[in-house]
């Protein structure tokens, strides 16, 4: 149809390679899904509201509660329906046609699909070979751009961003930097305590990855409350319905449970990583998020992703020069993780030609 935006026909669909397979590592999902007795709460508290009525704009008791959780104040918090939502309420907010955002690649491939339905330029700094972020770079391309986008640990790459480099680029420059914290659990690693010093900080969080909340779609911001009030009026109202308000009230009281989860997956990343350290094909590099790259020393990448799907492990292709011979891969649950390495045990047999 000749009325659609030309933005919109170049645009490829979004979507996932591959097909369901039994051990899914391809979207840096939790492994665990919520006990019945939890998931019970929420029907109850569920089964108590009026879903004929819209959801409440502002939940005091959920934003209390998460902003309990986060340290920070509930009028510093917004809420969305995913971290994706609130991608796209922040470009609203601050670019406009003919502007351009500025962030790193490999990447999130969110904040590119979102300025390019909008007629948003993207400025990309690649990432140094190591995959380390190159400062120097993002600061003098700074000049160029309105809106800089960070992720840290990055996505798909899994690198870091350390503190005092947000610090020095914040100190640099005079724009909004947006930094993407959906695997801060698995890192450990906040800029959060520079909120209080730099009011064009904003850090984005989500209840997808740590939270295993990702099918209910709920994420949220950090911010100044000045820069808050107007983010909340680019947002749709309501779209943060009465489902995911409701699973993250209960969820959040059982943080703890949390945190164990992310010491096991953090535990499991560290012994993937020691147990691939003897296979003379594969190679995991170092991660600080919830999923790792695979790299292959003579497979090339869509070789690895065939044959573990071809073995109903599926992993994350990317059609990236960067990564020719590395797939992302997800930390599974403990029998994942083991499904995932017997795999790629006898993967490597197969291409070693060793019985
Ligand atoms: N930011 C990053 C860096 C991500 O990797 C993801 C999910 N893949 C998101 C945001 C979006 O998360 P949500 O499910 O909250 O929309």
């Amino acid at each position: 149809m000749s009325y659609i935006k030309n933005s919109i026909l170049k645009l490829e669909p979004y979507s996932v390679p591959g097909r369901p397979a039994a051990v899914k590592l391809n979207q840096n999902e939790s492994p665990f899904d919520w006990p019945p007795a939890i998931k019970e709460k929420i029907f109850k508290k569920l089964d108590r509201t009026n879903w004929n009525r819209y959801p409440r704009e502002e939940n005091t008791e959920l934003l209390t509660r998460l902003a309990d959780y986060a340290g920070h104040s509930s009028e510093g918090i917004l809420l969305g329906n995913g971290s994706n939502e609130l991608i796209q309420t922040i470009i609203c907010s601050f670019a406009s046609k003919g502007d351009r955002i500025l962030t790193v690649r490999p990447g999130f491939s969110i904040y590119k699909r979102v300025a390019t339905i909008l007629d948003i330029e993207i400025i990309e700094i690649n990432l140094k070979p190591d995959f380390s972020f190159d400062l120097q770079k993002i600061i003098e391309q700074a000049q160029a751009a309105g809106l800089i986008f960070l992720t840290s640990p990055n996505n798909p790459t899994g690198s870091m961003m350390g503190l005092e480099d947000i610090d020095y680029l914040l100190q640099k420059v005079d724009l909004p930097v947006i930094l993407d914290e959906a695997y801060v659990e698995f890192s450990g690693i906040t800029g959060q305590p520079l909120l209080k010093n730099y009011e064009n900080l904003i850090i984005l969080r989500t209840f997808s990855k740590a939270f295993g909340l990702a099918g209910a779609r709920l994420g949220y911001l950090l911010g100044a409350p000045s820069v808050v009030n107007q983010l909340k009026k680019a947002r749709l109202p309501f779209s943060v319905g009465l489902f995911q308000q409701t699973a993250a009230e209960i969820l959040l009281a059982e943080n703890e449970l949390v945190t164990d989860l992310v010491e096991k997956i953090k535990a499991e990343r560290k012994r993937i990583y020691e147990e691939l350290l003897s296979f003379k094909v594969f190679k995991a590099l170092p991660s600080s998020a919830n999923f790792f790259l695979l790299e292959s020393s003579t497979l090339n990448a869509r070789e690895v992703f065939n044959r573990l799907l071809e073995r109903d492990v599926l992993v994350r292709w990317f059609d990236l020069p960067e990564f020719q011979n590395k797939v992302r891969v997800t930390v599974g649950s403990p029998a994942e993780n083991d499904f995932l390495i017997n795999k790629l045990r006898d993967i490597e047999k197969e291409v070693t030609g060793c019985r």
